[in-house]
């Protein structure tokens, strides 16, 4: 967090973290909070079998993963959830099938930032499997395991190993 000196307002390279959620300038007072983002993850689920995708990616290349992503301006969560689907599988839901599980703080390192977030795990449960259509630079395959089957070291973040932890026990 301490890639950001200068202050915006005043240009002096006064600018300071404040260790959990603002940057502040002691120069003219010009302060930038970085509050949590929200994030989604979605457990897609047909009877026992769960849907994971692997990632085909650094962070975490060849592990696995649930589709999801941040919350953009202006959308619930629940749309974050569906656009999210179809960016990565091309698959359609209806938003109101979304059950919330539980939600978990999670931080995400990128380019020298440490962005805080709040992570929320949905379920969906589908009528019948399906295989999607792949964005094949992200991911590399999907695969249906059942609850047993999931290992917890092949889970490509911790922030999601923590929330298999509870969700499977
Ligand atoms: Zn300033």
């Amino acid at each position: 967090m301490k890639i950001l000196k200068f202050c915006p307002e005043c240009g002096q390279e006064s600018l300071k973290w404040d260790g959990e959620k603002k940057w502040f300038c002691d120069n003219c007072g010009f302060t930038l909070y970085h509050n949590c983002a929200a994030a989604v993850a979605v457990v897609i689920k047909h009877g026992d079998q769960i849907l994971l995708t692997r990632r085909n990616q650094d962070p975490g290349k060849g592990k696995l993963d649930l589709a999801g992503g941040f919350t953009d301006p202006h959308e619930s969560a629940e749309e974050t959830c569906a656009r999210e689907l179809f960016e990565e599988m091309k698959i359609k839901i209806n938003p109101s099938k979304l059950n919330i599980l539980m939600t978990l703080p999670n931080v995400y390192h990128y380019k020298g930032i440490d962005y805080n977030t709040l992570d929320i795990f949905f379920e969906l449960e589908v009528d019948e499997k399906f295989t999607p259509e792949l964005e094949i630079t992200e991911l590399s395959e999907v695969v249906w395991l059942k609850k047993g089957e999931i290992h917890l070291d092949e889970i490509a973040f911790d922030s999601q190993k923590k929330f298999f932890k509870k969700y499977l026990s």
